[in-house]
């Protein structure tokens, strides 16, 4: 028995650390990948590391699975679970993949070089370097828009990496211990127990629904006494929230929202945020303009994406980006415009699609089967070169060699007709808070709408099945299982 025992250890240990990895072969060209989020890591699961030697760069050692960090904000999920370290990922490929934990400062494309550097925590300074490259694939993301909004920057909250979530799920315990302590006033418990969401879109709707949960069902009771004072805000300055829903999941997601008492400030646009009030100004029925304050205790600024000043820097520097504003633009098959040997995928290209991490992914996977087409062209060329020259040498053999390169160019042929990048969309969802989601999804070249409890559980299996490995599976499956059996964690 323990014999075997060992033997599924090893088993484990061989799959979690499979054979040699081939080193690398300075023969080969550098494939530079900047970013650990979804369309560097797609591309890094389906590439052939074997062909180039590959250098990963990104500030984050690990990959996100963010569809599911509004969850992260409440202890619905516990951060690290949807987590992958990149680490992990890379040893698991044929051929060995460095990766360097810094950032990019900037690109020089003439000099086919990227500037990176590393804050050491650990040593207090910044060391900086360049890292050359033969290709170079940009999958960076973006950063959070403010559109220069006064005060933005300096109070409020973002949802867009670990530490957001964890910093907001701090702060709601902070404003609600703090309304809690002993002789506060009223009108100071309404403050610090009101949370403004401003964003309407998917990150703002699904915080909103994480965040009334979180209050229905753990902090009224374990907090009762001030639990009457609690409210969740939701401000969009367009007419309706989540506008890339179709218009009935966006009543229902209204009318939701309504039970569920959050309440909605459409056509209401955010023009000064300080410590503890946001400035909006709302547009009527009748088109007049008024000016709201709302108090404050957390605030949560969801309002889309900017772009990353080394994009900024690097389009700056290419002619043919002059007139692209929300990113580098690309052609068909994500070649940046105006160069021959960078590629961007994600929310820092411009493909024509929606930010959103479904076209990331298909844009990483695309690129992976770009690369490994690439090289097996110039792998086959080489063998067709070779058979060609041996055809005068071996004139006996003639027959059977020409049949060999007619059988080499076929392939060639079929790999050479590589179709340029196509999204396909799958579908919208979003959670929108107790226990109910909405969801468009293409079923069979239709569209599909669902919303409420059964799509829940479908969001739940859609995301579940979504993730990067069995081990967050079954982390984020545990989660759920014990926010459920015994509420969640409020320890700040
Ligand atoms: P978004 O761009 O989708 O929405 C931002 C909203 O903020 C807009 O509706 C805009 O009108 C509003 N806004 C901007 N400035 C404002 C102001 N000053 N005052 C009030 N409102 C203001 O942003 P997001 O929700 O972060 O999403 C970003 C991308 O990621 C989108 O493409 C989205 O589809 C995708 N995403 C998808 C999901 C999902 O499918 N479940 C979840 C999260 C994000």
């Amino acid at each position: 028995a323990i014999a075997g025992i060992g033997y599924i250890g090893y088993g484990v240990y061989q799959d979690r650390h499979p054979e040699d990895q081939i080193q690398p072969d300075p023969s080969k060209k550098t494939l530079v990948i900047l970013g650990t989020g979804w369309g560097s890591v797609s591309l890094l699961k389906r590439l052939d590391t074997e062909n180039y030697n590959v250098i990963v760069i990104s500030p984050r050692n690990y990959f996100l699975f963010t569809p599911l960090l509004p969850s992260c904000t409440n202890g619905t999920i516990e951060h690290r679970s949807i987590m992958e370290p990149v680490r992990t990922i890379l040893r698991q490929k044929k051929a060995s993949v460095k990766f360097y934990e810094a950032e990019a400062s900037s690109i020089d494309p003439d000099r086919k070089v990227v500037r990176i550097f590393d804050n050491s925590e650990i040593r207090g300074d910044i060391t900086e370097t360049e890292v050359p490259y033969d290709m170079l694939v940009i999958g960076v993301g973006a950063e959070n828009a403010t559109f220069g909004i006064p005060g933005v920057r300096e109070h409020s909250c973002f949802l867009k990496e670990i530490g957001d979530a964890q910093k907001i799920r701090k702060r709601i315990m902070d404003c609600v211990e703090t309304a809690a302590f002993k002789d506060q006033s009223p009108e100071e418990i309404s403050r610090l127990l009101h949370m403004v969401v401003v964003g309407g879109g998917p990150t703002g709707v699904e915080f909103a629904g994480e965040l009334q949960d979180f209050f229905e069902e753990d902090i009224k009771k374990l907090v009762p006494d001030i639990s009457d004072r609690f409210r969740v805000t939701l401000i969009e300055a367009l007419p309706n929230v989540l506008p890339m829903f179709s218009k009935q999941l966006i009543e229902y997601t209204e009318s939701t929202f309504k039970e569920e008492k959050i309440n909605i400030h459409t056509k209401t646009v955010v023009k000064k945020v300080t410590d503890k009030t946001v400035e909006a100004e709302v547009t009527r029925p009748d088109g007049t303009k008024e000016s709201i304050v709302f108090p404050y205790g957390l605030l949560v600024w969801a309002t889309g994406n900017a772009v990353r000043p080394v994009v900024k820097d690097l389009m700056g520097r290419i002619p043919a980006q002059a007139d692209s504003r929300r990113g580098l633009a690309v052609n068909e098959y994500l070649v940046v415009q105006g160069t021959r040997d960078i590629w961007a995928v994600g929310d820092c290209a411009v493909a024509g699609y929606a930010p959103t991490a479904q076209v990331a992914g298909q844009e990483g996977t695309f690129l992976a089967r770009l690369f490994n087409n690439m090289a097996k062209t110039e792998a086959l060329e080489a063998k067709i070169g070779e058979l060609s020259s041996s055809l005068n040498l071996q004139p006996g053999n003639s027959a059977a060699i020409s049949r060999e390169i007619e059988g080499y160019e076929r392939q060639l042929r079929r790999i050479k007709d590589a179709k340029p990048f196509q999204y396909s969309h799958q579908g919208s969802l979003a959670y929108i808070g107790s226990e109910k989601a909405v969801a468009d999804v293409t079923w069979f070249n239709g569209n599909v709408a669902a919303a409420g409890s059964l799509t829940f559980l479908f969001w739940r299996s859609a995301y579940l099945s979504m993730c990067f490995s069995t081990r967050n599976r079954l982390l984020v499956i545990n989660d759920w299982l014990k926010s459920k059996a015994f509420g969640r964690d409020l320890s700040r």
